[in-house]
């Protein structure tokens, strides 16, 4: 097996007590296979120039992180990543920040990383770069001289081309992405959109199995949509069934349903809708007042960037709007938690709430609906609400989707899941599980880097 070099915007350090996520564990357990090197910001900004990398080997993985000017954080990170790509491949052409400043900072920063990581590629090794904010890199690589067989995974979704071509530099960037031998995407339609963008935008022709030819490369584009360690979720979820938290939750609920919904505070989850949802469910169903409560967990994200703390105001006041207008002494119909929550206590919440509310306005994946699912008791599930524009919905189509911009559609979807009967629970339950349990994050990572070393030599 070839060595592996990943690259990604944060690396995940080997730490000990806390518990890393599923896809740092599936990246993790194949370099650990295969030896490796994990290259990435160190999540620090340096308050002069940057200090050379830092290099720690564990396990047999060499982890190197560099860290950021607080330029470089500004105009790559805050700037061009997060508040142009961002925005622009959730199709949020509203809150598209253009800036010439930014995307120099982007390309700068790109072009650092590429040449601090170059000289650790040796002949033979196998590159796998992640994420919209990395795309120049295997780009900046080539130029160095990286010949290696080159990977790009895009975590967030990949927009039409109506879409892209709004943003100012788009041919630059599709060239970019040319530079990778397998560009790697959630969905087939992701797939659709780039390859409609190739031969659409960029005079390149597509044939059949994603194989495309542009800017004078030969490539190939795939869905590689990307899973949870299901059973290690579904087994710390009946662990944690019982857990105090998971205790004192229910016993705080006195009998009553929970519906819950899980995400980073990010304007693409869609949470004011969702609170409007809630509204409309208690207006439309007086009857169901003081039967359930709403929890929504709000991880803090990216509040250096002022769209997000505007994002905050509003779901803080649509929570106090709710509760204001529709608690009780003893009920209030909507908690909303501004804190991040243990993964762990997390499994036990999902499985003690009989509906899963999971609504993004548009999501590469969203991993929460995979977990949900995970989570559940198989002989009593919950029931999920899903949005038809998060990747997941292409696997889960046993969950009851909504157009989350339909108020009223999500709150009688949410009506129809408290009401739902057992059996249909079940029935549902079962089919989204064996997706969940097929596509696992072990199999993203296998068939996607079996698709990267099965190509046939791409000549430049
Ligand atoms: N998550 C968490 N604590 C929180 C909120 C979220 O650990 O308070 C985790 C959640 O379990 C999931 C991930 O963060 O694994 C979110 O992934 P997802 O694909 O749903 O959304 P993203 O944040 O990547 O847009």
């Amino acid at each position: 097996m070839a060595r592996l070099v990943v690259v990604s915007n944060r690396v995940s350090m080997p730490k000990t007590g806390v518990r890393p996520g599923g896809l740092a564990v599936a990246l993790g357990e194949t370099l650990e296979h295969s030896g490796g090197v994990w290259f990435g910001w160190s999540g620090d900004i340096a308050d002069g120039p940057v200090p050379p990398p830092r290099r720690i080997t564990r396990d047999g993985i060499t982890y190197i992180t560099t860290d950021l000017t607080r330029q470089d954080y500004e105009e790559f990170y805050n700037g061009f990543s997060n508040s142009t790509l961002w925005p622009l491949f959730h199709y949020r052409l509203g809150l598209l920040e253009v800036s010439r400043r930014s995307y120099e900072g982007y390309l700068r920063v790109n072009a650092a990383f590429a040449a601090a990581l170059a000289p650790t590629i040796r002949p033979g090794d196998i590159v796998w770069v992640h994420d919209y904010h990395l795309i120049p890199l295997g780009a900046e690589l080539r130029r160095q001289g990286v010949g290696n067989r080159m990977g790009f995974f895009l975590h967030t979704p990949f927009p039409v081309p109506e879409i892209l071509v709004a943003l100012p530099g788009h041919r630059r960037l599709a060239q970019a992405l040319c530079a990778y031998d397998l560009v790697g995407f959630q969905t087939a339609d992701d797939v659709r959109a780039f390859l409609g963008y190739i031969t659409g935008e960029a005079g390149g022709r597509a044939g059949p199995d994603g194989d495309f030819v542009a800017f004078g490369r030969r490539a190939r584009a795939g869905a590689y949509p990307i899973g949870i360690d299901a059973q290690a979720f579904a087994g710390l979820a009946a662990d944690m069934a019982e857990a105090p938290d998971t205790r004192r939750l229910k016993a705080s609920l006195r009998g009553r349903r929970l519906i819950l919904g899980v995400e980073r505070l990010d304007y693409s989850k869609g949470l004011p809708q969702r609170f409007d949802a809630v509204e409309r469910l208690i207006e439309a169903h007086p009857d169901l007042c003081e039967r359930f409560e709403f929890m929504q967990i709000a991880a803090p994200s990216r509040e250096d960037v002022a769209r997000y703390r505007v994002l905050r105001r509003q779901v803080e006041a649509a929570a106090g709007r709710i509760n204001g207008r529709f608690a009780e002494f003893d009920w209030q119909p909507v908690r909303y938690i501004n804190k991040c929550c243990d993964r762990a206590v997390l499994a036990g919440f999902y499985r003690s709430a009989c509906v899963g509310l999971v609504t993004p306005l548009r999501d590469g994946m969203n991993l929460v609906a995979k977990e949900y699912v995970a989570a559940q008791d198989p002989d009593d599930p919950g029931a999920l609400v899903l949005s038809r524009f998060a990747g997941a919905a292409q696997e889960l189509t046993a969950a009851l989707m909504v157009n989350p911009y339909d108020i009223g559609e999500m709150a009688e979807a949410v009506a129809r899941a408290l009401a739902m009967p057992r059996d249909e629970r079940v029935e549902r339950w079962r089919a989204m599980w064996r997706a969940v349990a097929t596509n696992t994050v072990e199999y993203w990572r296998d068939s996607y880097l079996a698709g990267l070393t099965a190509l046939s030599r791409i000549p430049p």
